[in-house]
C-alpha cells in the first residue's frame, strides 16, 4: 500500500509561517521569551490558586447545593481574578503559538514581528503598525 495522507497540512498562514514550518522547532530564536511567559504563567498561576482548584477539585459534588456554591465561589474568584485570566489565556496562546512555530508572525500583515517589541510585549500577536492601524480603526469606530 502506498496511499499515506498524512503529510498534507491545510496552509493557514502564509510565507513566513510556510518557511518556518518546514524546519525542526529549533526553539532557541524565542527560548528567553517563552521561559518568561513560562514564568509569569507560573505567577499567575500561584496567586490565583487556579492550579490548585484544578488539581483538588473533587469528581462529584455529594450534595447539589455544595456544587452551587461551589460554583459561587468559583464565579466570584473569576471575576476578581479577570485581569489575570485574560492575561493567563493570552500568554497561554503565545505559547500555542510557540508550539506551532507562528510566534512572532503579525496576525494582521504576517509579516515577522521585531523581537525588540516581543520582547517588550511577549503576548502580542500584531506588529507596531498593525497595532496602529488597529487603534485608530477602533477610535474611527467608538
Ligand atoms: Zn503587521
Amino acid at each position: 500500500m502506498k496511499t499515506r495522507n498524512s503529510a498534507k497540512r491545510p496552509a493557514r498562514r502564509t510565507s513566513v509561517a510556510a518557511k518556518r514550518a518546514r524546519k525542526p522547532a529549533a526553539g532557541g530564536k524565542y527560548s528567553a521569551i517563552r521561559r518568561e511567559l513560562e514564568k509569569q504563567r507560573q505567577a499567575i498561576l500561584d496567586e490565583t490558586g487556579e492550579g490548585l482548584t484544578k488539581r483538588e477539585r473533587p469528581e462529584a459534588f455529594p450534595d447539589v447545593s455544595d456544587q452551587a456554591s461551589a460554583e459561587v465561589d468559583q464565579n466570584f474568584s473569576m471575576r476578581i481574578k479577570e485581569r489575570e485570566q485574560k492575561l493567563l489565556k493570552k500568554i497561554d496562546e503565545a505559547l500555542d503559538r510557540m508550539n506551532k512555530n507562528i510566534y512572532g508572525i503579525c496576525e494582521r500583515c504576517e509579516e515577522e514581528i521585531p523581537y525588540q517589541r516581543l520582547k517588550a510585549r511577549p503576548v502580542t500577536t500584531l506588529c507596531i503598525a498593525c497595532k496602529t492601524l488597529q487603534e485608530q480603526e477602533e477610535k474611527v469606530r467608538r
